[in-house]
């Protein structure tokens, strides 16, 4: 039994304590400004997050990352009897936002070396009915667009990049949310880049679709009391963005330290566990460091035996969407997505954000390999 505190998977206040007097200057900043909905504060970040992901167009803020996801397939018109592809590997929020906009969700298998959508499965999934595809940068990895990006061109399809867990990820030096013709962030409090309370961005390079975007989160409105089109409620609220504001110019050393994480797993660990493949020629962003472990291992044990070791893990994600009871009406069945069902039976994420100390890291690696053999 070790006597040190647990190792846990995320630990907000040990990131505010170090901002805490900024953090608190922003929040005063807004209730003493008189504005609290969509001012300055949205707008600074709505530009800065462009700048840093080296977008052309400013970005729309709204409530959350599954908003954000809504917000985009909506701007591309795509909406009932629309089949939307995407994987069943992912946070529910994906599928629920494909579901929010009365589009169909179409699940394709993933890649077993990555967790990430298998692209010929997703070139055999292609129908008539397909309008659009939602790649998911899952873990801070990315899909490869250029691939995605050719055969949605072939198609006529648009792509909606999910990069709630991908902030500062690069494909060919090209950050996530610049590849697709939208793009969705969240910036729930546990993602590479967090609030304090629920946030999200959409984004294009396109300003048409960029105006429609920003119609969408406030009821279709360019001016107040008139919709120019159906809309819905999803601001992004000025003292979650003044906080955004604060955090955003540390996003490059939180990221530098979840990279610098990784290597030291990737350096340490045995090879019975293991991780998972990046994409070719991705500069990977670590929002989760995943895992497979190897095949005569029980992942559950391996996980209790962690725990007891004072290591919390996680498992991202134990259910596929497709067998999940809320969406036994898209008509799944067990072995319709064999990899992904695989993959959440053997797959443990360790351990990583940016405030973690190298002392726990070589802890968690330690009992990794103590408990793998
Ligand atoms: C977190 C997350 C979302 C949704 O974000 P919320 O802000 O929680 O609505 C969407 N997709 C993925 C892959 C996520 O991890």
């Amino acid at each position: 039994m070790t006597m040190q505190p647990a190792v846990k998977m995320f630990d907000y206040l040990e990131q505010f304590h170090e901002i805490e007097p900024q953090v608190m200057k922003a929040i005063e900043r807004v209730t003493r400004s008189g504005q609290l909905m969509l001012a300055q504060e949205v707008k600074t970040f709505e530009q800065n997050f462009a700048t840093f992901i080296g977008a052309p167009q400013a970005g729309v803020g709204v409530a959350n990352g599954t908003d954000a996801i809504v917000v985009c397939l909506m701007a591309l018109g795509i909406g009932p009897g629309d089949h939307v592809i995407t994987t069943a590997n992912t946070a529910v929020p994906t599928v629920s936002a494909i579901r929010m906009a009365h589009a169909t969700p179409v699940f394709v298998d993933v890649d077993p070396n990555t967790a990430l959508m298998d692209l010929n499965q997703l070139r055999a999934a292609i129908t008539p009915q397909t309008k659009a595809i939602i790649p998911v940068h899952l873990f801070g990895n990315m899909v490869n667009m250029t691939q995605v990006m050719q055969l949605a061109d072939e198609h006529g399809l648009k792509v909606i990049e999910d990069c709630a867990q991908s902030h500062g990820a690069q494909l060919n030096g090209q950050t996530a949310g610049t590849l697709g013709h939208a793009a969705a962030f969240s910036f729930y409090p546990t993602k590479n880049l967090g609030a304090m309370g629920d946030a999200g961005l959409s984004i294009s390079a396109d300003p048409e679709l960029t105006k429609q975007m920003r119609r969408i989160r406030m009821y279709g409105f360019d001016e107040t009391y008139y919709s120019e089109r159906e809309g819905i409620n999803s601001r992004l609220h000025e003292i979650q963005a003044a906080i955004l504001n604060v955090k955003l110019p540390q996003l490059p050393y939180m990221l530098a330290n979840r990279r610098r994480i990784a290597q030291q797993y990737l350096a340490g660990l045995s090879p019975r566990v293991i991780p998972m493949q990046t994409t070719e020629h991705v500069n990977h962003a670590y929002h989760l460091f995943v895992v497979k472990v190897a095949p005569d291992l029980n992942r559950d044990d391996v996980r209790a035996r962690l725990l007891e070791k004072g290591i919390n893990t996680g498992i991202h994600y134990p259910h596929p969407i497709h067998l999940m009871r809320g969406y036994a009406f898209l008509g799944y069945k067990p072995g319709s997505l064999p990899v992904t069902e695989q993959l959440s039976q053997s797959i443990l994420s360790l351990p990583i954000y940016p405030e973690l100390s190298d002392e726990d890291v070589n802890r968690v690696i330690q009992a990794v390999n103590e408990v793998v053999g």
